[in-house]
């Protein structure tokens, strides 16, 4: 699959006088009222072309990139489940799209109970008593909530509680997420078979730990069965439990965070809910707390009226960790998620975790005879292979990602989690036809046998790509960010 790279620049395909649009005469004269320091001296330089040129130059622009509208993108731990066209509709609504925050309560009452109503479905998913939408992303989440944790200690004198726990299979995000709240970090090691020694958790309480942070399933696709048990042992050190849901597929309509003992969590719509995310769009980590933490959450925040019957915007709580985002979060992103929620139902939520669970045993399944498989047994939504099996041939899994985008799939995730020298973690998600992890497996195994066969040549991929072997160390130190140094 040989593709081209299209690098035109619209100012390259500006000829003078060429017209593909003309705005109405704006009828505004100079009337001194703009102070003089503030008028430019000269036309702006804008593109000159005609429509076609126009839009075939942002179509082409397009097809440089690759997205789930595109091809299969099993990119683990990421969710990169196919996004429903009825989300995107709903969004831009022109009637949405024209909203202001700053408008009085009580001309938008039907978006602040859509933010309402998915703060209360994420409730019940949840398992907690209460959600703020207004997170911007995972980490942003992630940050939230250990400020509510600090919250809740500080507010019961508990001043001492400067660490929090994190496993080594952690997300990147969870580390660097607690040093930003102001905590130090306390490293708890995964076994061999991918989950947290409830003993070695054990022996790192005591009354410094303000939080243990932990993923369920973990970054492995491993159920940690210890939870409540671990949860029991947190309490009892007077330590909260956090829950990174920021991929709660797997759990959707299975269990429930807060049934397991999870004081505060988070949710990444971009996801879970099916939010378009990567470089197609901005996210949202709505934040989730059990009964009792709800006056830590950050304003502003939707209440109901009961007397009134209308719904308020409050800004202001002495009791509240604070502002967080500049206003109610990524409004859309929210609408998006309640109406994949609302179009699936109860039902079809708790379908999409046992889907999910399916196609990725059923890829794990189909590779593991060339495909080293450090954990075994059934995983949930995504797993990991340390690369391949015959590791005489020289090929690694940076290869094997590489070689992939030849055959038009984009790469797993590669070399996290670090648990593995030659990570490859792969997660299909349930929007796959069986057609297309068929597809994607058969490649996999070309791949493996060409790496028997012909080693150098998954070794020199990508072949067919754009843009084949960039200096990854050049682009990092010395990045070149426009068109004209290329
Ligand atoms: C993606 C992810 C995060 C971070 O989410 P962002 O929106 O990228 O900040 C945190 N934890 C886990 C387990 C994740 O998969």
């Amino acid at each position: 699959m040989n593709r081209t790279f299209y690098s035109s620049l619209i100012m390259d395909l500006s000829r003078a006088g060429r017209r593909g649009y003309a705005l109405d005469d704006h009828g505004f004269e100079n009337d001194n009222s703009i102070p003089g320091h503030l008028l430019r001296d000269s036309a702006p330089i804008l593109p000159q072309v005609d429509e076609p040129t126009l839009v075939r130059h942002y179509t082409n622009l397009s097809t440089n990139n690759f997205g789930v509208d595109t091809g299969f993108y099993p990119l683990g731990s990421c969710t990169m489940k196919y996004n429903p066209k009825i989300n995107e509709e709903i969004a831009s609504d022109r009637r949405i799209a024209a909203l202001h925050p700053c408008q009085p309560a009580e001309t938008v009452q039907g978006a602040l109970r859509a933010y309402d109503r998915l703060q209360h479905l994420l409730s019940e998913i949840g398992g907690m008593t209460r959600f703020t939408l207004n997170p911007y992303a995972g980490a942003h989440g992630e940050l939230t909530g250990l400020m509510i944790i600090h919250a809740y200690h500080d507010d019961h004198g508990d001043l001492k509680r400067t660490r929090v726990i994190v496993p080594d299979s952690a997300h990147g995000t969870n580390p660097a997420s607690a040093a930003v709240a102001g905590y130090s970090i306390v490293e708890v090691k995964s076994r061999h078979d991918g989950t947290i020694d409830p003993e070695d958790l054990k022996s790192k309480l005591d009354d410094t730990i303000a939080a243990v942070m932990m993923t369920n399933p973990n970054t492995v696709g491993m159920f940690e069965k210890n939870i409540p048990e671990i949860a029991r042992m947190a309490h009892e050190a007077g330590a909260l439990m956090y829950y990174d849901g920021a991929n709660l597929n797997p759990m959707l309509g299975v269990a429930r965070p807060g049934d397991m003992g999870f004081d505060v969590m988070h949710i990444n719509l971009h996801k879970t809910f099916s939010t378009p995310h990567g470089g197609g769009g901005p996210g949202a980590g709505p934040v989730g707390v059990r009964a009792g933490l709800e006056k830590y959450l950050p304003c502003p925040r939707v209440d109901f009226n009961t007397v009134s019957g209308m719904y308020e915007v409050v800004t202001d709580d002495k009791n509240s960790m604070g502002h967080i985002s500049s206003w109610l979060g990524n409004y859309t992103v929210e609408l998006k998620a309640l109406a994949y929620i609302l179009s699936l139902g109860g039902q079809g939520l708790a379908q999409a975790g046992p889907l999910a669970i399916l196609n990725a045993n059923y890829i794990k399944d189909s590779l593991s005879d060339l495909y080293l498989l450090p954990i075994e047994g059934r995983c949930k939504h995504e797993f990991v292979f340390d690369g391949l099996k015959d590791k005489s041939t020289g090929v690694t899994t940076l290869h094997v990602a590489k070689r992939l985008l030849d055959h038009g799939f984009h790469a797993p995730t590669i070399y996290f989690p670090l648990l593995f020298h030659e990570s490859l973690m792969i997660e299909p998600t349930e929007t796959e036809s069986p057609e297309t992890l068929d597809r994607f497996i058969a490649v996999m195994r070309e791949i493996a046998l060409e790496a028997a066969n012909d080693p150098d040549k998954v070794k020199d991929a990508p072949l067919y790509t754009p843009v084949r072997h960039p200096d990854d160390t050049e682009a990092a130190v010395n990045p070149r960010l426009n068109y004209r140094s290329l």
